[in-house]
């Protein structure tokens, strides 16, 4: 990480999102000195949005599109191409997360290329970097498209079973390819995340907290709804920012406390409002079995992509089996086969209204179907913090 953008002062911007979220995001932009001092002259600008599954900006779980489309707008006006790149989690289908958020049709209507890169890596899309003082991810893979463009990263403010909180300095990870992710998960997350760090920063991050996610995130946690939005040149500043606003210890959460170690504590300004605490969030709890479960995962899909087809990894095949995971089912006793669910999926036959059966090959655990459902005859089954 480029030792300016860590310690030493860091401006942030803490802007409410009451009146609106892009015009707050226009704010945040403004008050740490405008997007023409984060282009510098680049013609293309890459937007990291937070897209790790198909669960919509208003569960707190994505980055909303109207912080995109205000970030798009200011990279337009200095001349620049906005680009969006991210691979969501390895479980999701890329292009049935798009589908379920509207990523296709939002890119069009607002000029912004998507760059969909082989999400394997390995090919001349990729380029590999080896971050001097890297302690345990020593070498990865990185989109060739960032070499001469700015990244503008936009997590979202949420908590995360596995890491406590993901803010901005995790959220980067969905840059890398699939093999680069699952070494971070089997060679210890907390450390691969500041190694991470260390061959890639970003020029701008914005946090969105217009909604955010308490509890069991950074899927199916409770909609904490902050709105507000953090933003600044410094990940780490940022993050600890963010911690201020929801009264969670940087220390409580292992790789910020790693950070901290490693950068030192930023001398942070903040150039709006002062990080009062907007609510007191609840980390998630830390079920031992579920984590070794989770991480036995990672090892293990090394032997099992040397046997399967190309792209085909073990969450994937566990997750089709709806065996593992959040998942909806479907309980005959109360269905009355009104179809709702059906209309309210976006993807075509992850629903058989005659078998009343969820087909999770197809299935992205929305859980549109079971928030549409009138006679509440969907459960949602599995790990998770989903509420009725
Ligand atoms: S919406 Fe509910 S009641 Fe209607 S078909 Fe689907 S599961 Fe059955
Ligand atoms: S079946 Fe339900 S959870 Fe699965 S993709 Fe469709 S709406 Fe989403």
């Amino acid at each position: 990480m480029d030792a300016s953008k860590t310690a030493g002062y860091q401006p942030v911007s803490i802007v409410r999102t009451v009146e609106g979220i892009e015009e707050a995001t226009h704010r945040a932009i403004a008050g740490i000195g405008g997007m023409e001092t984060v282009m510098r002259g680049a013609k293309v600008a890459v937007l990291k949005p937070n897209f790790v599954a198909g669960r919509r900006a208003e569960t707190g779980a994505t980055t909303s599109f109207a912080v995109l489309k205000a970030v798009a707008e200011e990279v337009h006006a200095c001349g620049a191409e906005p680009v969006l790149c991210e691979m969501p989690g390895t479980e999701f289908d890329r292009e049935a997360t798009y589908t379920l958020l509207g990523v296709e049709g939002f890119c069009a209507r607002h000029k912004i290329r998507i760059a969909r890169l082989d999400l394997e890596g390995g090919t001349s899309e990729w380029r590999e970097v080896h971050p001097t003082g890297a302690k345990r991810l020593r070498s990865f893979e990185l989109p060739r498209l960032l070499d001469d463009a700015r990244l503008i990263n936009l997590p979202v403010l949420k908590t995360h079973v596995v890491s406590g909180m993901t803010l901005s300095m995790k959220n980067l990870m969905g840059l890398l390819p699939r093999p680069a992710r699952r070494a971070m998960h089997t060679l210890g997350i907390d450390q691969c995340i500041v190694d991470m760090n260390l061959g890639l920063q970003a020029d701008l991050n914005i946090v969105d907290g217009s909604v955010g996610q308490d509890g069991e995130g950074p899927l199916y946690g409770e909609k904490a709804n902050l709105q507000v939005l953090v933003a600044g040149r410094s990940s780490l500043a940022v993050d600890l920012a963010c911690c201020s606003l929801v009264n969670v210890s940087p220390r409580a959460i292992p790789h910020l406390r790693l950070a901290l170690k490693h950068f030192g504590q930023p001398e942070i300004h903040f150039t709006h409002e002062l990080p009062q605490p907007l609510k007191t969030f609840r980390l998630p709890r830390q079920n031992s079995l579920y984590r070794l479960l989770f991480w036995l995962m990672y090892p293990l899909d090394y032997p099992y992509t040397w046997l399967a087809q190309r792209g085909k990894h073990l969450c994937t095949t566990l997750y089709s089996t709806g065996l593992v995971g959040t998942h909806p089912v479907i309980e005959r006793e109360r269905c009355t086969r009104c179809g709702e669910c059906v209309r309210a999926c976006p993807l075509p036959e992850a629903i058989n209204l005659q078998t009343l059966k969820v087909n999770y090959t197809t299935c992205q655990r929305c859980l549109l179907c079971y928030e549409a459902c009138p006679e509440q005859a969907i459960s949602v089954k599995g790990y998770s913090g989903a509420r009725s």
